[in-house]
């Protein structure tokens, strides 16, 4: 049983690797079957948690979903207001010093919201 357990850590550990540099649950879930892994839901959600709790994995919050990250401690999203089109940024953290700045803290996350048109909607309006 821990044997099984140590494998399919082993597993998901080299798995998320291989995903982009944020990933869901589903799309570790997803990422397994196609590598010939059959490895549970449950089993991901407790594997994603434990990593996250061994700050091997930051956690962010994306669209209501919560998203892992193994490199990138910021994560920050450029909304679009007419056609909803979402766009992950990687956020500059000289920010997040000049934040830090007026305030002592230590960072846990660290997520910008803007607001905006995008290009395919700004090249539409100059049509
Ligand atoms: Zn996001
Ligand atoms: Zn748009």
């Amino acid at each position: 049983m821990e044997e099984r357990k140590t494998k399919q850590k082993n597993a998901l550990n080299k798995i998320s690797k291989k995903l982009g540099k944020f990933f869901s649950a589903e799309e570790l879930h997803n990422k397994c079957e196609t590598e010939g892994q059959n490895i549970g839901i449950a089993t991901i959600y407790r594997f994603l948690k434990k990593e996250a709790e061994n700050e091997n994995l930051n956690v962010f919050e994306c669209e209501g979903k919560k998203i892992y990250s193994r490199s990138e401690n910021e994560h920050s999203h450029f909304t679009c207001t007419n056609c909803h089109k979402k766009v992950h940024l990687k956020t500059p953290m000289k920010i997040f010093k000049e934040l830090k700045k007026q305030a002592n803290f230590t960072l846990e996350a660290f997520q910008i919201e803007i607001a905006g048109l995008c290009e395919n909607c700004i090249s539409k309006q100059a049509q």
